[in-house]
């Protein structure tokens, strides 16, 4: 598995990204891309990623600090604009499956937030 790079050939999601495979787009800017879940879990499921290729949390460092400040505040306006009700009634969930232990199957960084009336699917 490559470390951190500015784009890994053999990565789906720098493929999402860099629009090589097509998604449904939530939000881009210049550091991230966020995307419908292919499978949703919920009503709202979408991914929030870095451009730039980090295999996971795992590799997250002080340098990734700004980064990672910038995703999270981005997502109670993202998950309201997909359709998340208000807090306290509403809200969203937050995940970041790391690793074999934790879950992750696609290895490079993604935030899942999920949302929306329940039930839900999973979770
Ligand atoms: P993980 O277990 O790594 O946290 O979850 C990866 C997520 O990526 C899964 O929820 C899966 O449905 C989603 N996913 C995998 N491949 C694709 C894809 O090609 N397009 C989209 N939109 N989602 C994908
Ligand atoms: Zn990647």
């Amino acid at each position: 598995m490559t470390d951190v790079t500015h784009g890994d050939p053999n990565c789906i999601f720098c493929k999402i990204a860099a629009g090589q495979i097509p998604s449904k787009k939530v939000y881009q800017d210049e550091q991230v891309y966020a995307f419908h879940d292919i499978h949703p879990w919920a009503p709202v499921h979408f991914l929030l990623i870095p451009k730039l290729h980090i295999p996971s949390m795992a590799q997250v460092g002080p340098e990734h600090a700004g980064l990672l400040g910038h995703m999270m505040a981005l997502v109670p306006r993202l998950a309201a604009q997909e359709g998340c009700r208000p807090y306290p009634e509403g809200g969203f969930r937050i995940v970041c499956n790391t690793g074999g232990d934790g879950g992750q199957e696609v290895h490079h960084l993604h935030i899942h937030v999920i949302g929306g009336p329940r039930p839900w699917l999973k979770g």
